[in-house]
Order: C-alpha cells, then sequence, then structure tokens
C-alpha cells in the first residue's frame, strides 16, 4: 500500500458497518412487497450491486411495478441512520491512523485517499458523518478538493470502471498507481476492470468468490493490513 500514489476506498463494509442495518432493511421491503427473503439472502445476492437492477429483479420476481420500492426503502434507512447512527468499521480509525503516520514521516511518497460508493452521495455523507469518519477523507492538500465520489454522479455503477476511474482521475492519478480496498464482488470486479490493484476485505463475501473477481490480495480485516504496514516500516 504504501508504493501506490491514491487508496480508493469503498464505504459500505469497508468504512462503515452499514451492510447489516442496509440488508435487513432492504429484505423487510422486499419480503413487504412480496417475495419473502431474509437478510442473509439480500447479503448474498445483492450487496455491493447497483440498486436500479435489484429493483428489476425483485419486480420480474414479484411480477409486477413496484414505483414506490426504492423511495420506501431509502426513506427507511435514512431514518434509522439517523436514529441509530452507523458503526466504523472495526480497525478503520487504526488503519487510517497509521497511514496519517506515514504521510507525517513521507509526505511525498504518502498515498492520497478518496471513497467512491455505488450508494447516493447523501447516503455516504450520512454514514461516514455518523460514524465519525468523514473528516478522515479531507483532501490533505486542499480540503475544498473532492475526495467523496458516488456512482450516482456519473451514473455508471460498479461492476463497471468508470466510477474508479472518475475518481483516480479527478484525484490526479494514474489507475495503475490506485489501490482499491473493497468488500464485494462486483467492487473487485470495477477495480480490476479500471486497471488498479484491488484487496479485498472478506468479512460478509466468501473469500473464494473475490478470488474468482480477481482480488489480488484478500484479508479478514483492517488489523491484518495494519500489522502487515507496521511490519514494513
Ligand atoms: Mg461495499
Amino acid at each position: 500500500m504504501r508504493d501506490a500514489e491514491l487508496i480508493i476506498f469503498d464505504c459500505d463494509g469497508v468504512l462503515v458497518d452499514s451492510e447489516p442495518i442496509t440488508n435487513r432493511l432492504l429484505a423487510q421491503c422486499v419480503s413487504d412487497a412480496g417475495w419473502k427473503i431474509d437478510a442473509a439472502y439480500s447479503v448474498t445476492h445483492f450487496k455491493g450491486r447497483n440498486l436500479h437492477e435489484i429493483h428489476a429483479e425483485v419486480e420480474q420476481q414479484i411480477g409486477k411495478p413496484l414505483p414506490t420500492l426504492l423511495e420506501d426503502y431509502r426513506r427507511i434507512c435514512y431514518k434509522v441512520f439517523e436514529s441509530e447512527g452507523v458503526p466504523a468499521i472495526e480497525g478503520i480509525h487504526d488503519l487510517l491512523d497509521l497511514l496519517d503516520e506515514i504521510t507525517q514521516n513521507a509526505p511525498l511518497q504518502a498515498p492520497h485517499r478518496c471513497v467512491a460508493t455505488n450508494a447516493p452521495m447523501r447516503k455516504m455523507k450520512m454514514t461516514l458523518s455518523g460514524s465519525g469518519l468523514i473528516e478522515r477523507f479531507a483532501h490533505r492538500d486542499d480540503p475544498a478538493r473532492e475526495t467523496l465520489f458516488s456512482a450516482y454522479q456519473i451514473e455508471k455503477w460498479k461492476p463497471e470502471p468508470d466510477l474508479f476511474l472518475h475518481a483516480a482521475s479527478t484525484m490526479g492519478h494514474d489507475p495503475a498507481s490506485c489501490i482499491v480496498i473493497e468488500d464485494s464482488v462486483s467492487g473487485v470486479k470495477a477495480a480490476k476492470a479500471a486497471g488498479m490493484r484491488a484487496i479485498a476485505l472478506a468479512a460478509l463475501t466468501p473469500p473464494d468468490a473475490l478470488q474468482q473477481a480477481g482480488a489480488d490480495r484478500i484479508v479478514e480485516s483492517h488489523a491484518e493490513l495494519v500489522d502487515e504496514l507496521r511490519s514494513r516500516m
């Protein structure tokens, strides 16, 4: 990671522990609409995918249009994020602390960082703020510069490579010098399609699925990355 110029973090499942909440709520909305699924099904089949694609799949399964499904789902999510907050993923603060330390010691060699998510900007800002992480992604050279990227800004979603390429070019880096940290199959595929290295966090996704998607490295937790980086300092 130290030889990268830019580290692109996925948001849900990599920075914020939102997946258990959102998959529970999505399963609830889909079940209410008539297709009885649980949170585990949602994690396996829907996590990290474009919500519009999921919407179409649910409509096909139920056999009728569901014009308010996404709106209802988002409304419930925002309500729960506001009332309950969203925890940061375990170990992420330690990883960011270490990157800060590297930056202080060797500012010219240290990587920049940004966030790129399939989720809407509002959701990203809300969950990053709620978990105390948003200020940790301010651009270190110029706080006015953009470091948060949503697929909705360019209307292209992972597994397409466009979002990561957009983030890299806006931040001013070549794809080959970027490392992506992802927790989903679609995110790993997007990183590889963009010509970037992909580190996959195997928490809710089985390691072999991440491997098949092309992950260059699979870790069980952020602590593993912290240990490795420390050992090389
Ligand atoms: Mg994710």
